[in-house]
């Protein structure tokens, strides 16, 4: 049985499952699930999992990812955040911490296996679905290649879903190796987000 979205985004606010894990990192924080989602959302974006800005502003992509990705989409700000329009369900809902090296560490897989099955039932059929980043690629489109070929081949997976690099600082020089992101799917992406968003 299909369970209500609001009342498993009530659950899924309340999930401490990963505390020992987060409060073993070099943050020492606790969980915080970053929900963002509710019914009838046109769009949905199925990234990776809140950085700490997101963490702590409690609000996903509220950091220099938010504002390239809301470049990328063609939305503002209200749109963007308006969660009855646009679905944001990550891999993993909680900031997972840093590695030695400065970047987020892996999202916990604990958190799909508990969560995405009974999310995406109750969430439903939306209009467009945006794979952001490789953990995502993979869970989602099942397929094995690196995040650039699999972002390449973009166009095996229109009208419905369109696989993305993740938004962040660290693939700018991803961006400039790759003029054909731009140049190519982008306007196609702009163009398919007016759509479902009209
Ligand atoms: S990452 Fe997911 S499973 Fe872990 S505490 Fe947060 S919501 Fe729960």
């Amino acid at each position: 049985m299909t369970e209500p979205l609001t009342a498993l985004a009530d659950e899924l606010s309340r999930c401490r499952l990963c505390a020992e894990r987060f409060a073993a990192t070099a943050t020492r924080h606790s969980p915080r699930p970053v929900v963002w989602f509710a019914p009838g959302a046109r769009l949905l974006i199925a990234s990776q999992a809140p950085g700490m800005r997101a963490h702590n502003a409690a609000r996903p992509f509220d950091d220099p990812s938010g504002i390239r990705l809301r470049a990328w989409l063609g939305l503002d700000d209200a749109t963007f955040w308006d969660r009855s329009r646009v679905a944001i369900m990550p891999m993993a809902f909680c900031f997972p911490g840093y590695d030695a090296q400065g970047s987020d560490l892996p999202p916990p897989p604990i958190c799909r296996h508990t969560w995405h099955d009974r999310l995406f039932a109750a969430l439903g059929e939306v209009r467009l679905r945006l794979y952001i980043g490789g953990y995502a690629h993979r869970y989602h489109l099942g397929v094995k290649t690196g995040v650039t070929e699999t972002v390449r081949n973009w166009r095996d997976h229109l009208p419905d879903a369109i696989p993305l690099p993740h938004p962040s600082w660290r693939n700018t020089a991803w961006l400039k190796r790759n003029p054909w992101f731009e140049d190519e799917l982008l306007p196609v992406l702009r163009a398919r987000v007016r759509e479902v968003m009209e």
